[in-house]
């Protein structure tokens, strides 16, 4: 067999020169795209997906990875998280993408239409941003190739996996899978690490992640069996925002099961004396994510909850 070759890359997309990495196998086989970086200060994603992506080079592979790892340049170079700091757009809102938008959607657009469109199966890697703590799942959306979807939610091995269904009730859209799911493209969102933090387990669980996938799409051999979790299925994704700015102090963390009504926080002010909201958890269910920062702004984000 042919051997693995490594073809380094720039995709001009929005006008951005992004790095990218070609790694094509001896054999035929899908075509599977892995993007890092959506958010700009997700580190233990990224890191993980260049270690991964470079030790391909030396491994038997069917088919071809194009490999991301950092996409938002912009965001990554200006420490911003969350957003692209030119338009101040959550660029994982903004997919399918507008090719006449400001640079977060022409970026999502050119991402969308030159990189994800055409690939077999679609892998987002993110973990909490700068400040955010969080418990490692991942996320697929509802669509025709949804099994295919949960099959590699569940094959990555970070324990929770969480489905997402277009309407009011979704948590979040414009996501990069929510927009591969409408086009036929299984895909996930895989989330671990966090806090700004390039983290070892982390770093690790995307890697080892990335290798079972590998496996479920028959471009490489199974590795042997690791401690990965069995998948843990949630169809609710909750995400709780404060009312009033202040000092944000959460009183469960991210994997701790909640009650419905238990008290899961309290956003209080600057000084100390006055209790603004006290927060409770809305439903049954374990804490995905948890704004770290106590300072939050009127209507900021504060955690994620999924639920049953
Ligand atoms: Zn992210």
């Amino acid at each position: 067999m042919a051997p693995t070759t490594l073809t380094r890359r720039s995709l001009q997309l929005a006008g951005l020169e992004v790095p990218a990495l070609d790694i094509t196998g001896g054999r035929a086989g899908p075509l599977l795209t892995v993007l890092a970086g959506v958010h700009g200060c997700e580190y233990s994603s990224m890191a993980a997906l260049r270690i991964w992506a470079r030790r391909l080079a030396g491994r038997e592979l069917g088919g071809r990875v194009l490999a991301v790892p950092v996409l938002n340049l912009h965001a990554f170079r200006a420490r911003t998280p969350f957003v692209v700091p030119d338009d101040g757009k959550n660029l994982n809102r903004c997919f399918p993408g507008n090719a006449s938008g400001t640079l977060a959607e022409r970026l999502a657009y050119d991402t969308f239409t030159k990189v994800v469109a055409g690939s077999d199966a679609l892998i987002d890697m993110h973990a909490g941003d700068l400040v955010e703590a969080l418990q490692p799942f991942a996320l697929y959306d509802a669509g025709a190739r949804e099994d295919r979807a949960r099959d590699l939610a569940s094959a990555y091995g970070l324990g929770y996996v969480i489905r997402q269904e277009p309407g009011p009730d979704r948590a979040v859209a414009g996501t990069s899978s929510a927009a591969a799911a409408e086009i036929g493209i299984p895909a996930i969102i895989a989330e671990a690490g966090g806090c700004g933090l390039v983290e070892r387990a982390a770093v690790q669980a995307h890697v080892r992640g990335l290798d079972r996938v590998l496996a479920l799409l028959g471009m490489a051999p199974a590795g042997l069996p690791d401690d990965a979790p069995p998948p843990t299925y949630l169809r609710r994704f909750l995400w709780l925002y404060g009312r009033d700015e202040g000092w944000w102090e959460p009183s469960a963390w991210v994997g701790e099961a909640v009650a419905e009504g238990q008290v899961i926080g309290t956003v209080t002010s600057i000084d100390g004396t006055q209790v603004h909201q006290t927060i409770a958890a809305p439903a049954d269910g374990v804490l995905m994510f948890v704004t770290s920062s106590p300072a939050v702004a009127a209507g900021g984000l504060l955690l994620g909850l999924a639920a049953r």
